[in-house]
């Protein structure tokens, strides 16, 4: 449950975060593609405490057909907080913060999609956060963007996202709940690592110019990182799939340790 009031500090005297980690270093992450029997795709985040659910539908029929657009399809997010997700129960009417977060999710995967090959279908995309600690938007966007590769939309990308924020004056990666409440800002970006255009990128606070900068390249940075997390975790789910039944060969297995999320090991998979 989140403090009630501001801790402490939020960096250390040796320079460590609230939760013990570097200024860089991503909360533990762990993604799993094909969870929910019922939808054509589907994916689970974990993120440090934050956990979440996408299932994606489509492309199917869209009912009501005025909302049909002829040149492609609707691409329809649905980003919902459980009433258990958050320390004061969540109220289930959907919220303004609850739509203008489905919309921002929306904006976010669209470029990656080739919404043109389906006109005046609908692609739905419904997304649960059981567990809300921080982060909920990007964690969305990574689980969100498996669960439609999973689903077998066209894609240019899988579309990995993370927040760059500001902790006593410190830019840090993947803000914690109390680094979000009691920081000084908070920069959640999105990119379609291919060409590393940017598909979201908000700002909450103040940075200076050159903060914004280098908050961006360590943005970009852990981005890249969670793009090698999630071909992992669909490479899994797809030799899991394959019909004799295999696991996967060696080169599978190196993954199969539980998910480093040091950036340093960022560096090693880029070079791949
Ligand atoms: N939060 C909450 N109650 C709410 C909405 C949010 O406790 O009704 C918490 C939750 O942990 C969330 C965090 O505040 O992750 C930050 O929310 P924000 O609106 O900044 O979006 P997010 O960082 O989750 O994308």
């Amino acid at each position: 449950m989140s403090p009630e009031t501001k801790p402490d500090f939020l960096i250390s005297p040796e320079g460590l975060r609230v939760d013990g980690r570097r200024p860089d270093e991503l909360r533990p992450v762990e993604l799993k593609v094909g969870v929910l029997k019922q939808a054509d795709g589907s994916a689970s985040i974990r993120q440090g405490k934050t956990y979440i659910i996408a299932g994606v539908y489509g492309p199917r029929e869209l009912h009501p057909r005025h909302l049909a657009l002829n040149d492609r399809a609707y691409l329809r997010v649905v980003y919902r907080m459980a009433t258990f997700s958050v320390p004061d129960r969540k109220r289930p009417a959907p919220s303004r913060r609850e739509k203008e977060i489905s919309m921002v999710i929306a904006n976010a995967l669209s470029p990656a999609l080739f919404l043109e090959e389906f006109p005046r279908a609908v692609v739905d995309v419904f997304i649960q956060v059981i567990q809300a600690d921080g982060g909920t938007r990007c964690a969305s966007i990574n689980a969100a963007s498996l669960a439609l590769a999973d689903a077998g939309i066209p894609m240019r990308s899988l579309v990995p996202s993370v927040a760059v924020g500001k902790a006593d004056g410190v830019l840090v990666v993947d803000l914690g709940d109390e680094e979000d409440k009691y920081g000084q800002g908070d920069v959640p970006m999105a990119i379609l690592p291919p060409t590393e255009e940017i598909t979201l990128l908000q700002q909450d606070g103040f940075f200076t110019r050159d903060e914004l900068l280098e908050a961006m390249q360590m943005g970009i940075n852990s981005c890249k990182y969670l793009h090698e997390l999630q071909k992992e975790a669909l490479k899994k789910a797809y030799v899991k799939k394959t019909p004799d039944g295999e696991e996967g060969d060696d080169d599978e297995d190196e993954f199969d340790d539980d998910l480093e999320t040091d950036l340093g090991e960022t560096d090693m998979m880029e070079d791949e």
